[in-house]
């Protein structure tokens, strides 16, 4: 067969340029600066923000400048919502790419220019969780309504990727993550849009915990989630928005037991109070993100909803004291742990399917949506033996909805088709789906 020299001495050249390795090898010297939240530093009344790239890009390479100069080490683009899916709300689905390309454009020239050998800066390619869930029926009265299939998100995101990779970021983001079918529908894509590309960028995961049992939206908790997404090559997880630091805590002192990545917390400055603003001072978020950094539980911090470029110039400023750099030397020895515990990790989650086939053959992944490892996860709570709530971390209304949608007959082949590949239970159990369907 003949080799493709072109595929290979593109990557060749992509790997030359400094900034393609260094955003690996700088996550292994030190914790990283996230910048902060977009929204806070934009006037009221200026409309969906990440328009405001092709409409007033002077304000958003400032914004950008500002947490440059701050002290943030990876800037994020101003493309939260820019997929057709968000955009159509302004009916303005046909500018995806041109607010993609613009909006890297921005980053771009601005990280490119605080940029040091000492201290480079990195863009990373935001892609919001859309305002639409493929796991959950926005209808009471209708259960197994969705709003949008797997294979519609999948190409929105495909299309917005694309556009973002091509426009030069190191890394895609996806954040505020609360439905892990539309992260696997955004890491399926991510796969789509390096391939169109013909380029390879790190994949960023960022969850937002909805309640104070450590669950995202949809139920999952952070060890389903860890599982669910296994087989995808992913640089980094962790969480954002959620609450304030404080709250943040405990789950991310459970995620960086268990996750094999480098992590991640960018929390709100504080809860919102009663008009839903953010009171917590840049010094009072700072405090309560110490515990962050001297346990050794983060590689990256940052802030959400509320911070402005004084939080993150305070982050900074934690970050380079010296008791900061013992701890990021913990965390580099944390993370090689971690790199050991992976292949661990795997061979659990494949243990877990084979006790698991039995359940499989009885659908159950058909009832409830999830993988068998996954009803696995949602089920080893010690606590959770009884009701299929508890079983499934799911209430029965919820289980039903799960296993009665119509709508959801396009998914056991995109179920089968990725990611899953190697796990022949799941295969076949989506081989089962497929003949109970047709
Ligand atoms: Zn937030």
């Amino acid at each position: 067969m003949k080799r493709d020299n072109s595929a290979l001495s593109t990557l060749n050249s992509e790997l030359a340029k400094p900034q393609a390795k260094s955003l690996h090898s700088e996550l292994a010297k030190r914790i990283l600066c996230l910048d902060g939240a977009m929204g806070t530093m934009i006037p009221k009344g200026k409309g969906l923000g990440d328009l405001l790239c092709l409409t007033c890009p002077d304000l958003i390479r400032d914004i950008h400048e500002q947490y440059l100069e701050a002290g943030a080490d990876l800037i994020t683009t101003d493309t939260f919502n820019a997929q057709r899916i968000s955009l159509a709300d302004y009916n303005a689905q046909l500018l995806v790419r041109e607010v993609n390309l613009a909006a890297v454009r921005l980053a771009r020239e601005a990280a490119d220019k605080y940029s040091t050998p000492e201290k480079p800066r990195f863009v990373l390619g935001s892609v919001g969780p859309t305002n639409k869930s493929c796991s959950i029926s926005p209808d009471v009265n209708n259960p197994a309504l969705r709003a949008i299939t797997f294979d519609e998100l999948m190409e929105a995101y495909t299309e917005q990727m694309t556009a973002l990779i091509e426009g030069g970021v190191d890394a895609l983001l996806m954040e505020t993550i609360f439905d892990t079918l539309n992260a696997k529908a955004g890491i399926y894509a991510a796969e789509e849009a390096m391939r169109k590309v013909g380029k390879r960028v790190p994949l960023m995961l960022s969850m937002t915990i909805s309640d104070k049992s450590g669950r995202i939206l949809t139920g999952q908790t952070i060890e389903a989630f860890l599982i669910s997404i296994a087989h995808a090559p992913i640089l980094s997880i962790g969480f954002n928005c959620s609450f304030g630091a404080r709250d943040m805590l405990p789950n991310l002192r459970a995620l960086a037991q268990r996750a094999p990545y480098y992590i991640s917390a960018y929390p709100n400055a504080g809860l919102p109070n009663g008009m839903g603003e953010y009171e917590q001072t840049p010094e009072m978020m700072a405090e309560e993100m110490k515990p962050f950094v001297e346990e050794g539980l983060v590689n990256i911090i940052g802030g959400c909803c509320g911070t402005t470029p004084e939080h993150i110039r305070e982050l900074a400023k934690m970050l380079a004291n010296s008791q900061c750099k013992v701890q990021s030397e913990k965390c580099k020895v944390q993370s090689e742990k971690f790199r050991v515990q992976s292949s661990k990790f795997k061979l659990r989650t494949q243990h877990s399917e084979l006790r698991t086939g039995k359940a499989c053959t009885q659908h159950s992944e058909l009832r409830t949506g999830f993988a068998p490892s996954e009803v696995l996860a949602l089920s080893t709570g010690k606590a959770r033996t009884q009701h299929s709530e508890l079983r499934t971390g799911f209430a029965p209304s919820e289980v039903l909805a799960l296993s009665t949608g119509k709508a959801r007959t396009a998914l056991p082949k995109r179920f089968g088709a990725h990611g899953t590949d190697a796990r022949g239970g799941i295969r076949e159990c989506g081989r089962t789906m497929q003949r109970g369907w047709q």
